[in-house]
Formats: structure tokens, sequence, C-alpha cells
């Protein structure tokens, strides 16, 4: 069971931060990427930077560093963004030449201005690296065999399940919830809703071949959903219950009439934080 829900090729962002873990010897949970990044003699620093930058890689020489945002709060992002920095070191180091903070925003910056061919290449380029050492990150800090062994027995699923994973593995909540329905065998998905709008999800393969479950990012929530309460001032930040499955999906095969007589188990909760709501959906 546990093999055919995770394929990693050889060289991947998987296959590299298993690799590290394997050959630092590291198996106890919560994984502390500092110490990763000492061993692999990569010093890290904090620096206040812009808000929209959470950390960089940065290269001396052939010394390497990481700097990392010290506006960020959350202890598990800030190890996130460590983990993402030694991806970005061990994925592409020797093919990529690391910049400086001043070199690599004005790329970044140049390649979104830019509506030419070489800038669409550049920016094509730059989010690729930037999934890379983000899947990186997230199999160095939850390594999917031991995480879905964990996640296959617990008794609880859902939200519960998310945040007890979340606090084992030392991993944000929206980091853990992404993971957690990716490898997860229900039909579920997770959303991210901020002032009444889908800002983004992540769902299930079982929620992908539901020709029913069909999820539109910078869609408005439905008025009657459960996260839609939270919108207006409301005092509870955590409700489960059935809903209308077209409050969520906008369900292919079946006309609007049709779609209400089907229902999925919602669950949202607020992130007082973040100001965000998160759901997570469950097709039963
Ligand atoms: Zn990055």
């Amino acid at each position: 069971m546990l093999s055919s829900r995770i394929r990693h090729a050889k060289g991947s962002p998987a296959a590299k931060a298993w690799g590290i873990l394997r050959d630092l010897r590291i198996q106890d949970f919560p994984i502390n990427p500092r110490q990763i990044a000492a061993e692999l003699g990569i010093v890290v620093w904090e620096r206040e930077l812009p808000e929209t930058c959470d950390g960089w890689l940065m290269q001396v020489g052939s010394a390497y560093g990481i700097l990392i945002n010290a506006r960020i709060r959350s202890e598990a992002r800030r190890n996130f963004t460590i983990a993402h920095e030694i991806g970005h070191y061990l994925l592409e180091r020797d093919t990529v030449r690391s910049c400086s903070l001043d070199e690599r925003l004005n790329v970044l910056v140049a390649a979104q201005e830019c509506d030419t061919e070489e800038g669409r290449l550049q920016k094509q380029a730059y989010l690729l690296s930037e999934q890379r050492a983000n899947r990186f990150a997230v199999e160095l800090l939850m390594p999917s065999p031991i995480f879905l062994a964990d996640l296959c027995s617990l008794q609880q699923f859902g939200l519960p399940a998310i945040t007890k994973l979340a606090s084992q593995y030392g991993t944000s909540l929206t980091s853990t919830a992404i993971h957690y329905t990716r490898l997860s065998d229900l039909i579920c998905a997770i959303v991210f809703s901020e002032a009444g709008v889908i800002r983004y999800f992540a769902y299930s393969n079982g929620f992908r071949k539901n020709e029913n479950c069909y999820l539109v990012s910078g869609q408005r929530l439905h008025p009657e959903a459960l996260a839609s309460q939270f919108s207006h001032g409301s005092r509870v930040s955590d409700i489960m219950d059935d809903v209308p499955l077209n409050y969520w999906c906008q369900p292919k095969n079946l006309r609007l009439n049709e779609a209400t007589d089907y229902s999925i188990i919602e669950h949202s909760r607020r992130i007082p934080r973040t100001n965000q709501v998160i759901t997570f959906l469950h097709l039963p």
C-alpha cells in the first residue's frame, strides 16, 4: 500500500531529501534543518528582509550561507525556509551559480516585467526551481514513507490528524495539511480561503479522479458554506457539518438542482495568525 502512493525518481527532490537524511543518519523527529545546514558547512544568518522574501541561499567564493528573514515569527516557517534553501543548495549548486540578494531580485523583477520569450523562460525556470526546493523541504521535514505510516496509524483523520502531525513533525499547519491531503487515500481536499475568496487548495488522488469534485482558485466562497461564517466577525472558530456539494465544487456532470442532492463533509477552522480559513472537505 505504501509503495503505490509514493513514487519518486532517482535524483528527484524527494530522493535527494531522503538521501541526505540517510547519509547524516538522522532518524529523530522533528527534523532540525539548522543541524543539517551545519553538517553541510552552511552558515545560517538572520536579517530583516522585505516581507515578500522568506530567505536566500548566498554564495561567497566557494562558501555558502542561508539568510532568513528575521521577521518570520513562526518557528515552523523558519525551519521550512532553511529546508527550502538547503534544497536549492543540493539540487542546483552544480548547475546554477548562486548570486547575491540584489542580483537575484533584479533577475526576478526583470523576468516579471519583461514580456519577451526570454523573460517568460526565465520566469518558468524560476518557478520550477522554487517548486523543486519546496518539494525537497516537504520531504526533508516530513519524509513521505514515515509520514504516511504515521498518517495510517492515527485513529483520527482530517484537521485533528493534521494538527497532531504538524506538532509531531514541527511543521506548519499549511504544509502539513497539503502533504497529508496529497498522500491521503480518502476523497478529500484542503482549501485555504481569505476575505471570502478561495486562495489555494490541494487534493487527494481520489478527489482528482471524482468527476463531481472540482475546485476553482480565486472563486468567492458560497455564502452558505461554513467557511463564510468566519468572514462576518463570528466568535466561532471551528465548525464541521454536511453541506451540499455545490457549496464547494462545480460538478461537471450534474445540473445545479441535482448537485444539491449530493453532500460533502466540511470542516472549517479560522487561523487567527494569518487571517485565513482552512477547510477540510471529505466525500465519504
Ligand atoms: Zn527558493
